[in-house]
């Protein structure tokens, strides 16, 4: 296994901006430091930049969701895969499988000597299934609350907070209950997630705070209730999501960094019912005209476009594509530019974010770049959430590149073409491509990356549910 080779940071900062803010939250705009002129060798990427043509691939990717696993995504990835080709590229399709869930088409909940209108959610990866027992109370449902309590055959009423939903689940089916029905513990209707699927799961439904408290008064009051839990639709199965990965090799190697590889990527599916077109055609089309842009460019660093299928429900084409990675192709790998929503006109101005709040050779180079265009250096600060976490835990310097704060439309219907600025796609493609340039032109002596530091992520998925 060949050492990561260890260089400083501070020489790409030197060469190109002079002085960094660190370890602020955000790196203060640095106004006070005179812009050098834009560097002769930036035009010759940013002259071949089209937001037009950035553009124009968002129109058609965002034509309809791109949900994972679908064959809506299939056909965002062949179009992806001949794009990449058409420009010239030997273009890979990496697939992977994961446990993918439906959601139930029928969720409901009524309670003999209970007049109440439930309207129930429920849970995603909850099972289906018709059930009836007597209404037994269980607290927050901890293994403790559970042991004195006989849930034989009953339907668990189980209060929100302390353990997450599926351990409130799995204690209570665990002691016999059939069914669960979890209250808020905060105004408002509740839904979430079981965070995966598990066959030991029995039917589960939350109701709000009120209605939860109201029924545990009339337990309290010695009433005999008996509650029915009908979910029907509900299924869980293997599905299959692939990655797209454009590669394209050092026109020549040369001495300063023919081993480096340096990764752009985006993930090209969406929720269900968004086009996604900020999120993430924005940042797939992006790649793919970066990609064409640096086909014909000498350049002495190994360059991987790579598109990720399945971010939205757990950064899992990008997890698969860094667990395939050889160790010394982690190794090699200097940088990972993730760009995910980069084009909205709604949203406010670039950031980076890194895992870990600090920063790395990518939000060097490109605070270098965006200071050498634009005459300000983009702000960093901490973030994790979407598809350079993966790069980031496996000690790969990695930044997201996304406006902030994002527009009020993001993973809804309203994520359309129109909302769509090219001004902002030109701009960060600009300043992504003159950063990677920075080091991947041709004979370069420029900036090497530190060494790799390992991170650890929140427990949370980019798609925002509630585990507990
Ligand atoms: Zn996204």
């Amino acid at each position: 296994m060949k050492k990561k080779p260890i260089l400083s940071l501070t020489l790409a900062a030197t060469l190109s901006i002079g002085t960094l803010g660190t370890g602020a939250t955000f790196a203060k705009p640095m106004d006070s430091v005179q812009a050098p002129p834009i560097h002769v060798v930036d035009h010759k990427v940013i002259n071949k930049i089209s937001a037009e043509n950035i553009y124009q691939t968002i129109k058609h990717l965002s034509q309809q969701p791109r949900v994972a696993g679908t064959e809506s995504e299939d056909q965002a990835v062949q179009y992806i895969k001949e794009k990449f080709e058409s420009y010239g590229y030997d273009t890979e399709i990496q697939e992977f499988t994961f446990v993918g869930y439906t959601a139930p088409h029928t969720v409901e909940l009524s309670i003999d000597g209970s007049d109440e209108e439930f309207q129930p959610e429920t849970f995603t990866y909850t099972v289906s299934g018709e059930v009836t027992g007597g209404l037994t109370y269980a607290g927050l449902g901890t293994k403790d609350d559970v042991e004195s309590v006989d849930l034989t055959g009953k339907i668990a009423l189980i209060k929100r907070g302390s353990i997450t939903f599926a351990e409130k689940v799995l204690n209570a089916a665990e002691k016999g209950a059939v069914g669960v029905i979890i209250y808020n513990n905060a105004e408002g209707s509740l839904s979430g997630t079981l965070g995966e699927a598990s066959e030991d799961y029995v039917p589960a439904v939350s109701v709000t705070k009120a209605q939860g408290e109201a029924l545990t008064a009339k337990l309290e009051n010695g009433e005999s209730l008996t509650a029915t839990i009908n979910v029907q639709g509900a299924s869980t199965g293997e599905k299959t999501s692939h990655n797209v990965i454009a590669t394209k090799e050092p026109t020549k190697p040369t001495r300063a960094n023919d081993d480096y590889i340096m990764v752009v990527g985006s993930h090209h599916d969406s929720v269900a019912g968004a086009p996604g077109a900020n999120d993430d055609a924005s940042g797939t089309a992006m790649t793919l005209e970066l990609a064409r842009v640096y086909k014909d460019l000498p350049t002495d660093t190994e360059l991987r476009f790579v598109t990720f299928g399945a971010e939205e429900i757990g950064l899992l084409g990008s997890s698969h594509y860094v667990a395939s990675l050889s160790d010394d192709e982690i190794n090699r790998t200097v940088a990972n530019f993730n760009l995910d929503m980069v084009g909205s006109k709604d949203a406010g101005d670039l950031v980076m974010r890194t895992l870990d709040g600090e920063p790395n050779l990518v939000t060097h180079l490109a605070q270098a770049s965006s200071k050498r265009l634009n005459g300000v250096a983009t702000s960093y600060g901490q973030g994790g959430r979407s598809d350079h976490v993966p790069f980031a835990e496996a000690g790969i310097p990695a930044a997201l590149f996304i406006h902030s704060p994002t527009e009020p439309w993001y993973h809804s219907p309203e994520d359309t073409i129109d909302k769509i600025s090219k001004e902002k796609l030109q701009d960060v493609a600009e300043i992504v491509g003159g950063a990677i340039y920075y080091v991947a032109k041709f004979d370069s002596m420029g900036p090497k990356p530190k060494a790799p530091k390992k991170q650890k992520a929140e427990q949370e998925l980019y798609h925002e549910q509630n585990m507990k």
